[in-house]
């Protein structure tokens, strides 16, 4: 499959949902996942309220042969709580793919791949100070998914895990400094339930809730204020328009 057919598909199924977030998008094999990547394991060892998310690589990398490819989805987001990625466009994008093949081609993990790592894998940005994966567009105004086909696209990007870490982090700990709990230090997440305490409170209001660890980072604030400047709508999770399409499971 051409890339451009797979756009031309994305490109339908947004306009069908009324979307006009900015997205980046790398195609990467599957078995380029197989090698970990070289650091320490990642630590989060249980849930944390976004499916069970594995204390090692052994489901996912073993899992994701069966594919072909795994396309993965950066999503511009500058709010909290906000799970429309996952919700409503990966699941109307698989369906329509499915619909386009007339048949079941996309699979979708359920978050048991760490979206972080594979988006940097996938060379659409690095992992900050902070532990969050920044976009080279959207810095961490993003959220992440991915979903698992049998398409075969006609190129992909090569996965280079040797340098993950934001290179401006290395003169810099400003988001280390704007943490009340200190949840994370040098690139890795170290105490995800202090975390939870601080945010879980303002679960209803997610105006209100810490997100310093984002905010705090001067060129990421630099993306966001070029993206506003550049008409990206703020702040508007509570107008985001719900999938018109059935979800695919
Ligand atoms: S605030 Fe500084 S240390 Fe934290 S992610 Fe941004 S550049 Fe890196
Ligand atoms: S949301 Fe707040 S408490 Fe949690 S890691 Fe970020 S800065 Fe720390």
């Amino acid at each position: 499959m051409k890339n451009l057919k797979f756009y031309s598909i994305l490109d339908k199924v947004l306009k069908s949902l009324n979307v006009s977030y900015p997205l980046d998008i790398s195609f990467i094999r599957p078995s380029q996942l197989i090698k970990p990547r070289p650091r320490e394991p990642f630590p989060y060892t249980e849930s944390i309220g976004m499916g069970s998310v594995k204390e090692d690589y052994s489901w996912g990398y073993e899992d994701c042969k069966d594919y072909n490819s795994i396309v993965i989805i950066v999503m511009f987001s500058d709010v909290a709580v906000d799970y429309y990625i996952r919700e409503t466009l990966t699941p109307s994008l698989m369906q329509e793919l499915n619909n386009v093949y007339k048949k079941e081609i996309c699979f979708y993990d359920d978050y048991s791949l760490i979206r972080k790592e594979i988006a940097t894998l996938a060379g659409l940005g690095k992992i900050g100070r902070n532990s969050l994966f920044f976009s080279h567009k959207f810095g961490f105004n993003c959220k992440i998914d991915l979903f698992l086909t049998d398409i075969i696209f006609d190129s992909y990007t090569e996965c280079d895990d040797s340098n993950y870490k934001f290179e401006k982090c290395a003169s810099c700990n400003i988001c280390v400094k704007a943490c009340p709990v200190n949840a994370y230090s040098n690139f890795e997440m170290i105490d995800v339930f202090n975390c939870d305490k601080v945010i879980t409170p303002d679960w209803d209001t997610p105006e209100k809730m810490c997100r310093n660890c984002i905010t705090s980072c001067p060129w990421s604030k630099k993306l966001l204020r070029k993206l506003y400047a550049g008409g990206v709508p703020k702040n508007n999770w509570l107008s985001r328009p719900r999938s018109k399409l059935t979800n695919a499971e």
